[in-house]
């Protein structure tokens, strides 16, 4: 938190406007607007009920296929259930980690074939950078899809010199606390299209339609954000850019320290690109570095330093064991390699060294042992 945000969440508190909607939930949605520099946004309570209400907005309805990204986060594949839709898994590519815009195409020509399109495709940014939007764009322009943007890890990021987010027909954001920028929890949608933003501001709503007795013909939700909390998202959005040069400055101390060990490869970032560094991920090879990044998590969690695998991709996921998949085996190998390092905004230099001497020990300790 910011000496910003204090202040907003003070003004909020004391205005008494302790309620969802309010003078600082306006004013988020208009800076945000501007900062993204897109006509419409919408703050909601999650990133959760972005999507959902994304899905809704473009008219997915149940038994409708959407397909997804496979290597990301629950949420992305919940929303798609949640409209009683079934998720359709597209693998990633090694450039961006991203969904392969080739695999896409294989999919969309496929359902196209046999006259069942998708309702939607949900491209997700992962880690801080966005997926590959002149080809992805183009192709669910051509077969008429609604294209969705998980932008919910990679605020701030950008591609072709346009914000995250904005590369598709709605954008959605996350302002979970683990997220770049944080209300506690929280969410933002954007569009630049007129008809969807006043669908999901009415979906976000409870559905209510403007009669005094409260009149309902379609069933809503109470997914706006809070006013208290779009003050605290005010301060937060002014912190923005420092932020992503925080993470980007994690980003290259660590790959200064860790890239010339033999079987370490940070995360590409792709032509065209400019990632957030949202989280630091990097591959380990286990033969060359000497041990697997599992083992390199153990010895981070046992100084008390918490480090995480990659996503786990959804086709790998219990839950999701009734959908198809293209491809796999990229985003496999992601997982199965990958590990996200301590990233956060406000890591000092030592702590940064600490996790580097961590983590080169597991490496120099193997071949000191090999040597023998
Ligand atoms: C965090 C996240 C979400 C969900 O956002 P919440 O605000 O936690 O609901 C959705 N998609 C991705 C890719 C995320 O990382």
């Amino acid at each position: 938190m910011s000496d910003e945000c204090s202040e907003f969440l003070a003004d909020a508190y004391q205005s008494n406007w302790i309620a969802p909607l309010g003078p600082h939930l306006d004013a988020f949605e208009q800076e945000f607007a501007k900062k993204l520099k897109v006509t419409h946004a919408i703050a909601l309570s999650s990133g959760t009920a972005a999507l959902h209400l994304a899905l809704l907005a473009v008219g997915v309805k149940p038994a409708d296929e959407v397909i997804t990204s496979s290597l990301t986060f629950v949420a992305t594949a919940n929303a798609i259930r949640y409209c009683g839709a079934k998720p359709v898994f597209v693998d990633s590519e090694r450039s961006s980690w991203n969904m392969d815009p080739n695999l896409l195409e294989d999919e969309l020509r496929h359902a196209a074939e046999q006259g069942q399109l998708p309702a939607a495709v949900i491209v997700v940014d992962v880690f801080g950078q966005c997926a590959e939007y002149r080809l992805i764009a183009k192709l669910c322009k051509e077969y008429k899809v609604p294209l969705i943007e998980d932008a919910a890890e990679s605020l701030g990021a950008e591609y072709q010199g346009q914000p995250a987010g904005t590369l598709a027909d709605i954008g959605c954001f996350s302002f979970n606390g683990n997220k770049i920028i944080t209300t506690s929890g929280g969410g933002m949608l954007v569009t630049q299209n007129r008809q969807w933003a006043d669908k999901v501001r009415h979906l976000a709503t409870q559905a209510r339609l403007p009669a005094p007795h409260y009149e309902h013909e379609e069933i809503g939700f109470n997914y706006r954000l809070s006013n208290l909390l779009a003050a605290i998202g005010r301060g937060q959005l002014r912190a923005l850019d420092d932020r992503v040069r925080k993470r980007r400055a994690n980003f290259q101390y660590y790959q200064d320290h860790l890239e010339a060990f033999p079987g370490v490869e940070f995360m590409p970032e792709s032509s065209g690109s400019h990632s957030t560094r949202w989280l630091t991920c990097l591959l380990i090879d286990p033969v060359l570095f000497g041990c697997d990044s599992e083992s390199v998590r153990v010895a981070l969690e046992a100084e008390n330093i918490e480090a995480r695998p990659v996503w786990k991709p959804m086709h790998l996921q219990p839950v999701n064991t009734d959908c198809r998949v293209r491809g796999g085996s990229v985003s496999e190998e992601l997982f199965q390699r990958g590990l996200c390092l301590p990233s956060g905004s406000n890591l000092s230099k030592n702590d940064l060294q600490r996790v580097v001497e961590i983590v080169s020990d597991c490496s120099r300790t193997y071949r000191r042992r090999k040597a023998c």
